[in-house]
């Protein structure tokens, strides 16, 4: 269908749904690297419902559509993103519900609001994802962690699925990994329940700064940056920070990205980093890897094009 044609139909959708909906989005403000181009349309549902209809339409008039949470794990395109870009930062989905030790929380909400409300109440359970920049849908597709990983306390899933349908999926259908899980692409994760425990409030909040200060020394927290670029490799018993730094990588530059002189595995956008600079970068540390450690570097980051 005509991009003119799903641009006037869409607005006419959410300017009765309430939804929010903006034409030629700049992705840098969308990205913790700051780098992209622009997308066709970005694109704020008010409710599940909402969402459901939208993406109906959306399937019928064959337009590519891209969930994303706060973009701490993917690489934008420079050029032209020919997508709508779905985006649950929305009321309905940063909710959270305590019930005893158990919290159900919108899939939109940042992880960081998630571990303080839950720490105020004195439950603990997630406060290894503390210093993680990403919403808890993002998190549950990449399954992220560090002390621990998101998917030890989760119970349930609430998702949209490729046909429409809003479904729960239990913590036993779903299968997780090192920084994997079995979500497929054209499902969209909507609400999760995860069951915690108490723990006296001095004790937890000790642990969160704990946890915290050791992420603030080791990583360039307060940089343009999109986490961990590599995975670790499974057999070579390095950390992929330990090989590019054995490999005498650490300041090295493409244009604006710069590998990290704290953290090898971090790749920093100086200023005026593009997605390109960034790709470059990764090539370039995997070849001298592969060159000198013949180890493979796989991306931790995914790479949107
Ligand atoms: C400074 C820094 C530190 C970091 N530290 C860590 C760390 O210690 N451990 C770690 O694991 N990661 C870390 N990361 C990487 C990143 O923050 C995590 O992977 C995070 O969980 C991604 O969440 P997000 O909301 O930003 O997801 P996005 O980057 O927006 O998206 C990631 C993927 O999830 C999909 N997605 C997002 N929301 C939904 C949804 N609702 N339904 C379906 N699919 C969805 C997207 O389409 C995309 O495929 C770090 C990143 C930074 C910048």
């Amino acid at each position: 269908m005509d991009r003119d044609i799903i641009k006037r139909a869409l607005a006419g959708l959410c300017d009765k749904s309430g939804d929010l909906i903006a034409f030629d989005e700049r992705l840098v403000n969308h990205s913790t690297i700051r780098t992209g181009g622009r997308a066709f349309a970005w694109y704020e549902p008010v409710s599940p419902e909402e969402l459901r209809r939208t993406l109906d339409f959306l399937r019928g008039a064959g337009a590519r559509t891209l969930v994303l949470g706060n973009g701490s794990n993917v690489l934008m395109p420079d050029g032209y993103l020919d997508a709508v870009v779905v985006n649950l930062s929305g009321d309905y989905f940063t909710h959270k519900g305590f019930e005893g030790s158990a919290v159900t929380v919108g899939a939109g909400e940042k992880l960081s609001a998630l571990i303080s409300e839950c720490c105020a109440r004195g439950l603990s359970g997630l406060e290894g994802l503390v210093g993680i920049p990403g919403t808890v849908g993002g998190a549950l597709v990449t399954n992220a962690g560090y002390r621990s990983a998101i998917s030890d306390r989760l119970s349930r899933v609430k998702v949209i699925d490729a046909r429409g349908n809003i479904r729960c999926a239990e913590r036993k259908e779903l299968v997780f990994g090192y920084r994997t899980s079995s979500f497929s692409t054209d499902q969209i994760i909507i609400e999760a329940l995860f069951e915690l425990r108490e723990m006296p409030l001095s004790d937890l909040r000790e642990r969160i700064k704990d946890l915290f200060m050791e992420k603030l020394r080791s990583q360039p927290l307060d940089r343009k940056t999109l986490g961990c670029i590599f995975k670790n490799p499974a057999k070579s018993g390095y950390k992929s920070a330990e090989l590019i730094d054995m490999a005498g990588m650490k300041g090295t530059r493409h244009g604006g990205a710069v590998i990290s002189q704290k953290h090898a595995n971090f790749i920093v956008n100086s200023g005026n980093a593009t997605s390109g600079d960034v790709k470059a970068l990764i090539r370039e540390i995997q070849d001298r890897v592969r060159t000198d450690f013949s180890v493979d570097l796989v991306p931790e980051i995914e790479i949107i094009e």
